[in-house]
């Protein structure tokens, strides 16, 4: 019997686990994740031997202590205008006290030395309208994938004298039962008087069923799709310099629709990743210099959001994946100027190339990949950008295919991020509200003070 079950040991669990176990250390706290605790979690993609996805049970770049943010950049975003609609329910101001507090902590467990960039009085606002682009406004620690895992590192070893950690341990069904709530795994029960779920992307599906299970309403999130673009860091060195990451939008002359710049990750690599079972790809990079590229990559995606009469956004996303993975057994790499010439990249082509890949993809052609929309709308950004960053569309530029960003269903929950049953709170990218690791941490901290009786 425990006070409070936590389910999934991602930002949203870990900082939900921190804030309630230091408001009130007399209760019993236990957290539950089906992956591996954070030292265990090793992908066995080493681009030598093992080259692409091999399907693990548990992968691990998604799961185990850290969540889907263990071998992120640790790009934590402080900001409301992206990762997340947390302040829909909470407040602006509150989401950004939050939002400040988890740095705060953060840089307290190792990211001390770590540089806040900021887009406050930035004189690539004015370019970036200049050129039909929006730069939207964030301040951004950039805590890098190495120091990233320090600090969870260390905040697993304060937490685990307080808390219970199951790793390997797959929540199967959630009962609601007097008094509080049923955890089943495969082999026990457990029973506790709150529950916080925070199961990230990596547990939509369970979510869902969890959902379908109690009557607790979701509605359909939207999917973003698109590529990840990789070209030499120099390009973007002066924005990355300021900035680090700009988050730029530009509407398309063509479709009138958005299509944003999204993880930016100067000197950085291109990686693979799966949900369940669909591999897409990502990017990360390190803030130490040694482990660092001669590369920068980000995404250019483009949101799509059914709802009539068809709303399953990500089988919608899922399926051109799918179609990806078919074609290119995994991830896709074309050069931007055989896209634009109309023919697919190969071996010879990447080979003798400007551009070194960072991630081993097979060299294909995404237009049979992607819907000519959203390709139209990326190769139009791709020459809005150019014009603020000279060499973007240089026809060796790297475009990584696809790049899915899945948003979970949003589920029904009052403003204290509460399902209809009392007691029982959905949090962090499970809920279908956040989308960052900044915004999934606030969001555990917020609930924490519910259930301690701290009223915000
Ligand atoms: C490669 C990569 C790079 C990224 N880079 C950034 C970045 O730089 N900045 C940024 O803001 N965001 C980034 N993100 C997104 C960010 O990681 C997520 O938004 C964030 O981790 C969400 O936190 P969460 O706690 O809600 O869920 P998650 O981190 O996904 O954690 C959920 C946990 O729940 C567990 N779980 C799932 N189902 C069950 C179940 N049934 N029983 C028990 N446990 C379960 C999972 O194993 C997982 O450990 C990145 C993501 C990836 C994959």
């Amino acid at each position: 019997m425990y006070n409070v079950i936590i389910i999934g040991a991602g930002p949203g669990g870990i900082f939900t686990a921190y804030e309630l176990s230091n408001l009130n250390p007399d209760l019993k706290i236990a957290v539950f994740d089906s992956g591996h605790d954070l030292g265990s979690r090793h992908c066995p993609i080493d681009g030598v031997k093992v080259k692409s996805c091999v399907g693990c049970r548990s992968c691990s770049i998604m799961s185990g202590f850290g969540g889907a943010g263990a071998f992120s950049d640790g790009k934590y975003n402080i900001t409301n205008d992206f990762g997340g609609t947390l302040h829909e329910h909470i407040g602006k101001k509150k989401a950004l006290e939050l939002m400040k507090y988890v740095d705060d902590i953060n840089v307290k467990f190792g990211g001390a030395g770590t540089r806040l960039y900021s887009t406050a009085g930035t004189k690539f606002k004015k370019l970036c309208i200049q050129n039909k682009l929006n730069l939207l406004d964030a301040s951004v620690r950039h805590l890098g994938t190495d120091i990233n895992f320090v600090v969870l590192q260390n905040l697993y070893d304060e937490l685990s004298k307080k808390v219970e950690f199951f790793f390997d341990t797959p929540v199967r069904e959630v009962k609601v039962v007097d008094g509080g709530f049923e955890i089943y795994t495969d082999d026990e029960k457990y029973t506790c008087e709150k529950c916080v779920v925070s199961v990230g992307r990596s547990g939509s599906k369970w979510m869902e069923t969890v959902c379908k299970n109690l009557g607790i309403r979701t509605k359909s999130n939207r999917v973003d799709i698109g590529v990840r673009v990789e070209l030499p860091a120099v390009v973007f060195s002066h924005l990355t310099d300021e900035l680090y990451e700009s988050k730029i939008v530009y509407r398309t002359e063509k479709f009138e629709d958005n299509v944003r710049t999204f993880c930016m990750n100067p000197n950085g690599i291109v990686v693979n990743e799966n949900t369940n079972g669909i591999v897409t790809v990502n990017g990360h990079s390190y803030e130490d210099p040694k482990l660092q590229t001669e590369n920068t990559n980000f995404a250019l995606l483009v949101s799509k959001h059914f709802s009539e009469p068809f709303e399953d956004s990500n089988g919608y996303g899922e399926s051109i994946a799918r179609l990806s993975n078919m074609l290119g057994g995994g991830v896709m790499v074309q050069r931007f100027g055989d896209l634009v010439r109309g023919r697919r990249s190969n071996v010879k082509r990447i080979e003798e190339g400007l551009v070194t890949p960072t991630l081993a993809a097979t060299p294909g052609d995404l237009s049979l990949v992607l819907p000519k929309r959203i390709l139209d709308g990326i190769i139009e950004m791709i020459y809005a950008l150019d014009k603020i960053a000279p060499g973007t569309a240089n026809d060796d530029t790297l475009l990584y295919g696809v790049e899915v960003k899945f948003y979970n269903m949003e589920v029904e929950l009052n403003d204290n991020l509460q399902t209809k049953y009392d007691g029982l709170y959905v949090i962090g990218d499970g809920s279908g509200i956040t989308h960052s690791l900044s915004h999934a941490s606030a969001s555990g901290v917020f609930v924490a003070r519910d259930i301690a009786g701290i009223s915000e």
